[in-house]
């Protein structure tokens, strides 16, 4: 991994594009399920399970397995997939009936506790509030238990395609007919090298797109159709993560804390988890909504600023970093859910903002969901009809299931934070007695990037928030500073390759950004991608530079720059993180 050190300060940004004029091996397929997380793996192991009971009672009406695939970017799968995490485990009951005796579970949760932190202090709310209780959940690695949901879908004949990232969705007319995966062996200026290989065009009766937060062929379909025209915007956050081994009787293996407060201050939206595994393993993060005022916060260092808390530096003594890793995760509620079923294609789990940003929780909402698509695709490769009307069915599933229920009553919980902390729990506690409703039924929002203020009408040194901003310094023990942290990340791509995060307009970043806003890329991003690096030919003096081999997938730039000219792209498939444990 080469981490920081920008081999090529003085050449011109090259974006990666997809090459033209070639011709790519087409490959026909029944369904295509991009993303390889516990959406996409639930989808393609409930069809496999509908295509078992089906085919036995129907000889002369097979279905086959056989041109159903999954893309997964990563290398090996899960490898990518970072969560807290508590898992519920009301859809996996339903989709593998006893799944508790097989699945790789670390504990279930048998002591919950939430505080209230100030700088040195801490308040414990003397009950749990209803959605904090986590009785009944367990404490999972998400890279284990999505290692074993493919491990499964594997057994049943399904193809999984892994280090195959879908880079392109493939359109005839208003219909999605399939998806370009990404070509391989393209150098820093997107010519082809010896070993070039042109993606595949799998041209697909239905795609079913299950690629996490903020997914790249998800924006574009939304974008394509504009699918979010009466929507809230959707507003994300960033969670930081590390895992950490600590001395014996620090916490318990299925004991949970959550904390509000400390360090952010009552303008910023978020709160840290504590969660104990066995073998004295402790998961620790904390979510920053992507929503704060001030750019130049750092999430990353605001986990840094947590663990300097008394109570959590208590419980981290003695004790050794062992992994990192961040990934932003959708906020904006039931409001902001796009249409999730059209002409060929369905959206899953994160990629259609099926969170629960109350509690915390998307893992059973994901496969909640990818059990539903799977139904309504089974249903439509019976009839050989895959028209928005037969696949809107995924839509009317989802509306008449528990995952409406479940969104529905917490529709407003992250847009009553928009005016600060303590105007957002007088909000959650009267959406708490009126089904979720509160002051209305529909609580607008603004996309987080709009709500950040130029550095013109902010304090110079920071003022309450000025712990929170620029760069973590780190001790070395306790905190880290960005590089450190990212070391533990296990993030390598292929370095000879053109830059995947795509800057539409450098002109804004050294232009306009720098002086209205500071640069907040350099800030928000927890993997030092970006940097604004000396240059006397620059007005100010400065021009963007990347180090894209450090991105550890988080989407966060894609999502919060304040101009939105970022996009990310898949890079060449197998590169980015490896969440092992995480
Ligand atoms: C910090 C943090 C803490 C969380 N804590 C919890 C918790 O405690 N409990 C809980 O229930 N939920 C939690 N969540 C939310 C939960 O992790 C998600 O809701 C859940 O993982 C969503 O599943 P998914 O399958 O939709 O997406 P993901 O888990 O993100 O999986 C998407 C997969 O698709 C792949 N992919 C993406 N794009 C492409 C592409 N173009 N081509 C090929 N492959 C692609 C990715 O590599 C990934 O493997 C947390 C989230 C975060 C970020
Ligand atoms: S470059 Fe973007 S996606 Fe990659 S780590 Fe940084 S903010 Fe996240």
């Amino acid at each position: 991994m080469r981490i920081g050190v920008n081999l090529w300060p003085f050449r011109m940004l090259i974006f990666r594009k997809p090459s033209q004029g070639i011709e790519r091996p087409q490959m026909p397929a029944d369904i295509v399920i991009v993303g390889g997380g516990p959406a996409g793996m639930a989808c393609a192991l409930r069809l496999s399970q509908l295509i078992d009971e089906h085919n036995p009672k129907n000889s002369d009406a097979q279905l086959s397995k056989e041109n159903i695939y999954v893309l997964e970017k990563s290398r090996e799968i899960g490898q990518h997939c970072l969560s807290g995490a508590l898992l519920d485990p009301r859809s996996m009951c339903e989709l593998l009936p006893g799944f508790e005796n097989d699945a790789p579970l670390d504990a279930e949760v048998s002591k919950e506790a939430v505080y209230l932190l100030t700088e040195k202090g801490k308040l414990k709310f003397p009950i749990t509030p209803p959605p904090l209780r986590d009785h009944g959940n367990y404490v999972v690695s998400l890279n284990r238990f999505v290692k074993w949901l493919g491990s499964k879908v594997e057994e049943t004949g399904i193809t999984i395609f892994t280090g195959f990232a879908g880079s392109e969705l493939l359109l005839d007319g208003d219909r999605v007919s399939g998806v370009r995966t990404d070509d391989k062996g393209v150098d820093k200026q997107n010519q082809p090298k010896s070993n070039f290989e042109a993606g595949y065009d799998l041209q697909a009766k239905i795609v079913i797109l299950a690629e996490g937060t903020r997914g790249s062929l998800t924006k574009q379909l939304i974008d394509r159709f504009a699918l979010t025209r009466d929507r809230n915007p959707q507003t994300y956050g960033q969670g930081v993560k590390e895992l950490w081994e600590v001395p014996s009787g620090r916490i318990a293996a299925g004991e949970v804390i959550y904390t509000m407060g400390w360090p952010l201050t009552s303008k910023e939206y978020g709160g840290a988890w504590i969660y104990g595994s066995p073998n004295n393993i402790l998961s620790l993060g904390f979510v920053t909504g992507l929503d704060y005022p001030d750019p130049r916060l750092d999430p990353q260092r605001v986990l840094q600023e947590f663990k300097r808390h008394p109570f959590v530096a208590g419980l981290l003594e003695g004790g050794k970093m062992i992994r990192y890793g961040a990934k932003s995760l959708p906020y904006g509620g039931w409001w902001a859910i796009p249409p999730i079923a059209g002409n060929g294609w369905m959206i899953l789990g994160d990629s259609a903002g099926l969170l629960n940003s109350r509690r915390l929780k998307g893992i059973h909402l994901a496969i909640k969901s990818g059990m539903l698509a799977a139904e309504t695709a089974f249903e439509a490769l019976k009839k050989n009809d895959f028209s928005a009307a037969a696949l809107g069915d995924y839509q009317k599933r989802v509306e008449s299931s528990w995952i409406k229920d479940e969104l529905w009553k917490v529709r407003n919980f992250h847009q009553g934070f928009e005016h600060g902390f303590w105007r957002g729990m007088l909000h959650a506690g009267l959406q708490q007695f009126t089904g979720g409703r509160g002051v209305r039924d529909r609580y607008p929002s603004t996309p987080g990037y709009q709500r950040m203020k130029k550095l013109a009408v902010l304090p110079d040194d920071g003022g309450d928030e000025a712990h929170l901003l620029g760069d973590a310094k780190g001790d070395g023990k306790l905190t880290f500073d960005k590089l450190t942290d990212l070391y533990h990340s296990g993030t390598k791509h292929e370095e000879d390759q053109p830059a995947h995060l795509i800057i539409q307009d450098t002109d804004v970043c050294n232009q306009r950004c720098i002086k209205e806003f500071g640069s907040p890329c350099q800030h928000f991003c927890p993997a030092n991608v970006y940097e604004m690096v000396d240059d006397a030919t620059q007005p100010n003096g400065k021009r963007i530079s990347l180090n894209p081999s450090n991105c550890v997938h988080c989407k966060t730039c894609d999502i919060h720059d304040p101009y939105q000219v970022i996009t990310w792209v898949p890079p060449e498939g197998g590169g980015g993180p490896n969440y092992d444990g995480m």
